[in-house]
């Protein structure tokens, strides 16, 4: 394999102080809905809003002291979080990304210091920019789940999990390229061969289902979701992610855009907490029943860096745009 649970520990040492230590918390209303103990691991509280700062610090923290620069694509917390790691090693940052990517996102890289390219619609697209910034001008690639550091760094989410909680059943984890769920998946599979991990993604342009599915990466068409951070192929050429996933995913379940509101709409008003779609999927996993619950249950609330002017007219009921279709709004409660 090339990710082990040796690297998670090595993992852990390389971001100690810097990006552990999230808290595991209880949500009384998610319980009553799981019909057992549901828990709440908080990535929102890193420096960035977001849990890629493990995976990212994990990966620039490897790099010889000459190294030129890095460089990734991003649909925007991992490009915050490499921005973020870089800052910190005084290394030069080039963020490639879509126009799809929240402004929000990218206002967030840039006040990090790193240098910001937006092109074409995809994350495929940003991918190529980023692989011809490393050609080009000699910069390294950190890229956002396909690397062994980044897969180990995320891993430790997992172990954090499991020592806080040894009697957990069920582990729900939002799912994209899969470097989060490999991680988690790897580490908790090692510390508890039963438990049960669960990756989640939106119903429509769910890259790594549609590649399980298919037994091989596949590529799939990238539209506007809430759960934007989940948007964006695997890569046809992926190496890790995909291969760890289908060995260590129990199954994936597929939620859709209203699911997904009413699920931030829960975290908001139950919980208390903002959080942006992609972070509030495991939840609408156990709100519509797509995923029973049969034990203590927990999720990743994986990031807070919604663009706030959705974010608040979801709360409020209104319709949101995402792209070309209309969501519509639903006031909470009614
Ligand atoms: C990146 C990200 C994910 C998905 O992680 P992958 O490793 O790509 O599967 C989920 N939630 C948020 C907030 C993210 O930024």
């Amino acid at each position: 394999m090339s990710v082990t649970l040796a690297d998670i520990f090595a993992a852990r040492r390389a971001i100690r102080g810097m990006a552990d230590g999230t808290p595991l918390v209880p949500s009384p209303f998610m319980s009553k809905a799981a019909g057992h103990p549901f828990l709440m691991k908080l990535e929102i509280a890193q420096a960035i809003g977001a849990f890629k700062l493990r995976g990212a610090l994990n990966a620039v923290a490897s790099l010889p002291a000459d190294a030129p620069g890095v460089t990734c694509c991003s649909t925007g917390n991992h490009g915050r979080a490499l921005a973020f790691a870089a800052k910190a090693r005084g290394l030069r940052a080039v963020v490639c990304m879509s126009k799809l990517v929240p402004g929000a996102k990218v206002a967030g890289i840039r006040a990090l210091g790193a240098e910001v390219r937006i092109t074409g619609l995809s994350q495929d697209e940003a991918a190529l920019e980023s692989q011809r910034l490393a050609r080009d001008e000699g910069l390294i690639e950190v890229p956002p789940f396909d690397d062994p550091k980044v897969i180990a760094g995320q891993g430790t989410i997992g172990l954090e999990m499991l020592e806080a909680r040894p009697d957990l059943a069920t582990i729900l984890v939002p799912l994209s390229g899969g470097g989060l769920a490999a991680g988690v998946a790897l580490a908790a599979k090692s510390v508890n061969p039963a438990i049960r991990v669960i990756g989640v993604s939106m119903d429509r342009g769910a890259a790594m289902q549609a590649s399980l599915a298919a037994g091989h990466p596949v590529e799939v068409a990238e539209v506007a979701s809430l759960a934007d951070s989940l948007g964006g192929g695997i890569g046809l050429h992926n190496r890790h992610s995909f291969a760890l996933c289908r060995d260590y995913l129990d199954e994936v379940v597929l939620v859709m855009e209203e699911e997904i509101r009413d699920a931030m709409q829960v975290l908001y008003f139950e919980d208390r907490i903002i959080a942006e779609g992609a972070a509030t999927v495991g939840l609408a996993a156990i709100l519509t029943g797509r995923v029973r619950a049969d034990g203590p249950t927990a999720t990743i609330i994986t990031g807070r860096n919604p663009d706030m002017a959705s974010f608040t007219r979801i709360m409020a009921g209104k319709d949101v745009q995402l792209g070309d279709v209309i969501l519509k709004g639903r006031r909470y409660g009614a």
